[in-house]
């Protein structure tokens, strides 16, 4: 299968290419020429499948034509060593919980499923090849873990010195083998530029070859579209009827958009909600028909303090720019950091159920906009640990349990090397190893 750019002023070039590349070279997104639909005996039996036998399938939709079914099978297991759960929540509203991976936040699905092509892709290459990712927290640990122990691959993550949590700190300094953490002193925007300013250096891609890890790359964002899947066949397992809508909780929409793509396949979803924090711009879009990014704020829900979403111009490619369209499939909701708040603590009380900064935005979405005869399913998209602190502020002491996880992340000795925030540093760094 061919992927072109969302640009095109570049030819399409092979699932490798996407991938190995992430960003095409005309700054376009990459997507796949064609979506493959699924057939109607897929469906009637989907509910006697597994998760991971549910991914395999799809994941031979995308990738079939390139890598051979026994590989891609493995790689899909491989992947998903965890489960994908649908909890009920409260009347009709179900938590698909994707917080059961090592890192505890669905970006462990794409993160690890990336590694996993990306050492088949590389088997026989005779380089190291060079994962360079910035990250203010959470990126870092999936793409860390993920390519943990996966050979050929060296990563490197930068971050900012004293600005990301504790937990996310342990994440991903604790590693050693293959994962080398860089604490940058400096903000997570000087990690960026680091990383961009190395990919455009001539001297240093000349003596190494550097890639990147971020969400925008084909091989980290469309296995996501696993979970739409699996929340369908769960619901379907447990008897559960009623028009499907998604609500998720989005910053870069590569979630959302992996839904879409399942939509396209042939999954029967009726709608779905694109639901945002303060940083809203895809909302006023569905809005106003204008599409404006522009800085982003902070918010509590801060995995999600996006701008200017880098998957938009995917849902645009998909729907070929029609406002029209693309309002009859998505419906958008916003919320403030205190209506955030107030939904943690009123599902908690009421429901008994922990939501994560993350997730409530998504419930809180889904409660307005849910119609009678539907049946609601938000992402949760992290485990209420990761956000001890704000999670703790609202619900009160105590309240967060470490999950076994984190707690053997705590245990780890941090094992980071300091440097600069100046580009010759770095460069000189990289030269070393
Ligand atoms: C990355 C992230 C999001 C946003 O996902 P996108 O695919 O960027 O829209 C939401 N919640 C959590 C916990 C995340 O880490």
């Amino acid at each position: 299968m061919k992927y072109f750019s969302t640009n095109k002023s570049i030819l399409s070039v092979s699932l490798m290419e996407a991938v190995t590349k992430g960003l095409a070279s005309d700054n376009g997104l990459f997507m796949p020429e064609r979506i493959e639909e699924f057939d109607i005996e897929f469906f009637n039996g989907i509910h006697q499948m597994s998760f991971q036998e549910i991914a395999a399938e799809v994941a031979n939709k995308f990738f079939g034509e390139d890598i051979p079914e026994h590989i891609l099978e493995n790689i899909v297991f491989d992947t998903l060593n965890f489960d994908c759960p649908v909890v009920k929540v409260s009347d009709s509203i179900y938590s698909l919980e994707l917080f059961h991976g090592p890192t505890l936040a669905f970006k462990d699905v794409g993160a690890r499923f990336m590694a996993r092509l990306l050492g088949h892709f590389l088997q026989g290459y005779k380089k190291d090849v060079n994962v360079l990712v910035a990250t203010s927290g959470d990126t870092g640990s999936a793409v860390a873990n993920g390519f943990l122990d996966i050979p050929g691959i060296k990563v490197y993550v930068l971050y900012p010195k004293g600005l990301v949590s504790n937990i996310q700190e342990k994440q991903f300094t604790t590693l050693g083998k293959n994962i080398v953490a860089l604490e940058i002193d400096g903000t997570f925007d000087d990690c960026q530029r680091l990383v961009k300013s190395a990919f455009m250096d001539a001297e240093l891609n000349k003596a190494m070859v550097l890639t990147s890890a971020n969400s925008i790359n084909v091989a980290r964002f469309l296995p996501q579209a696993f979970y739409y899947f699996n929340a369908y066949a769960r619901l379907r397992e447990a008897g559960v009827t009623g028009d499907l809508v998604f609500s998720v909780p989005s910053g870069n929409f590569g979630n959302l958009t992996a839904g879409l793509f399942a939509k396209y396949m042939g999954l029967p979803v009726k709608r779905f909600i694109a639901a945002n924090n303060e940083n809203d711009v895809v909302y006023q879009y569905l809005k106003t028909g204008k599409y404006e990014p522009r800085a982003s704020v902070a918010t509590i829900a801060n995995a999600m303090d996006v701008g200017a979403p880098s998957n938009f111009a995917r849902i645009l490619e998909l729907y070929n720019q029609s406002h029209g369209d693309i309002c009859t499939d998505m419906v958008g909701y916003r919320y403030s950091d205190d209506e955030i708040r107030e939904t943690m603590k009123a599902v908690y009380e009421s429901e008994n159920y922990m939501l994560d900064p993350h997730g409530a935005v998504g419930y809180r979405a889904l409660k307005a906009d849910l119609q009678p005869g539907e049946v609601g399913v938000f992402l949760e998209t992290a485990h209420p640990a990761k956000f001890t602190e704000t999670v703790e502020s609202v619900l009160g002491e105590g309240t967060v349990t470490l999950p076994e996880k984190l707690e053997e992340f705590m245990k780890g000795q941090k094992l980071s090397i300091e440097i600069s925030s100046d580009f010759d540093d770095f460069k000189g760094f990289l030269l070393k190893q």
